[in-house]
């Protein structure tokens, strides 16, 4: 008998048509809808495996309906969305898809970085407006790139492609990291500093940590007060790593220059919400990984590391690799 997957998103057909060679699929079939949460309650009583985007919150509550359940492969690096001790208890292999979004997700950081330090979505504005009435030495100046700190905090595998781009850019690059890395450090010349003494030197602080318990509001009014009045906060890894009430404040009240946002506490945030008022604030909807090759790459990645699961091999990727041995 085939096993049984259930897919919680319309994929490219590319990777649906690979599962369905050796599986049963069922999938909810809309593009810009999530799954219920009650369609996925009786989904997951049933599969084998679960195929799921970080839109889905797979919680212990959930978990615990799932009888057969082998495998979560989530589509995406992150896998904060998922309660991985839970799947972990029950002998359920979680998979995640990291490298391939490196890079492009490190793109749209810098990009983040030079909006909001040139003010390029203000100035597109200012142009389409009709404000644009003449050239004028002040208007519409930012802040330079060339020659600046830039600080990240969380150096990992895109923390690294944006020290390499900053690096391109001529810019000091100073690091913040659970542990050190003294060969990233010798090969990209980069230097290793505790937090305090990033967020107080840096001109432009990146964070790109995982979201956990341990890194849940690691930026909070404490540490935008030490940044520089000139500096700017670019956040892509997971919202709630910031706390966006301490970051309203500081933009507002200038604390801070700038800053750029690709995540938010809740998604998609809210058109009301006080942050999308601010002129000094660049925001897109969690796009980090969203160029077309990447998202492929990733949906067919997903895909092989559910079919590797439940064909009893090691997912090239495993977030419990613990699990592997007892859940087969
Ligand atoms: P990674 O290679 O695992 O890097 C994470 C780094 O953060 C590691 O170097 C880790 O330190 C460090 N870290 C963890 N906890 C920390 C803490 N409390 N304080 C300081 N450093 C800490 O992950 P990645 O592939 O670079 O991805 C990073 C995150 O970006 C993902 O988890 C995901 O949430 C986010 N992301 C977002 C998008 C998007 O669309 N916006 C796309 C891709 C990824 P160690 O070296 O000591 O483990």
């Amino acid at each position: 008998m085939k096993p049984k997957v259930y897919i919680t998103r319309k994929l490219p057909s590319e990777a649906v048509e690979k599962i369905k060679q050796s599986c049963e699929v069922r999938m909810w079939d809309k593009e810009d809808v999530p799954v219920p949460r009650d369609v996925l309650e009786k989904e997951i009583t049933e599969v084998d495996g679960l195929y799921c985007l970080l839109t889905e919150s797979l919680d212990e509550e959930l978990l615990n309906k799932a009888n057969n359940l082998k495998v979560i492969s989530n589509m995406a690096v992150g896998y904060n969305n998922i309660d991985v001790e839970a799947a972990t208890n029950k002998g359920i292999i979680v998979s995640n898809t990291p490298d391939v979004l490196t890079e492009t997700t490190a793109d749209i950081t810098f990009a983040l970085l030079m909006a909001t330090a040139r003010r390029l979505v203000e100035a597109s504005d200012y142009l389409r407006e009709g404000k644009w009435k003449t050239w004028s030495p002040m208007q519409l100046t930012g802040q330079d790139i060339f020659g600046a700190t830039i600080g990240i905090i969380g150096l990992g595998r895109i923390g690294k492609a944006m020290a390499r781009r900053a690096n391109g850019f001529g810019m000091n690059v100073l690091y913040y990291n659970r542990s050190q890395k003294n060969e990233t450090e010798k090969e990209l010349g980069i230097t290793y500093t505790d937090k305090e003494t990033l967020l107080k030197e840096s001109d432009y602080v990146v964070v790109l940590t995982p979201y956990s318990p341990e890194t849940h509001n690691l930026i909070s009014g404490p540490e935008l007060e030490m940044m520089k009045k000139s500096a700017i906060l670019i956040n892509t890894s997971r919202g709630g790593i910031v706390n966006e009430k301490a970051l309203y404040k500081a933009l507002k009240e200038n604390e801070i220059y700038a800053a750029g946002l690709d995540v938010f506490e809740e998604e998609p945030i809210s058109l009301n919400h006080p942050l999308l008022t601010l002129p000094n604030l660049v925001a897109t909807p969690h796009i980090g990984s969203a160029s077309r090759k990447t998202r492929l790459k990733m949906a067919d990645m997903a895909a092989d590391h559910l079919l590797q699961a439940l064909n009893k091999e090691k997912p090239d990727h495993i977030v419990n690799p613990k699990v592997f041995s007892e859940a087969l």
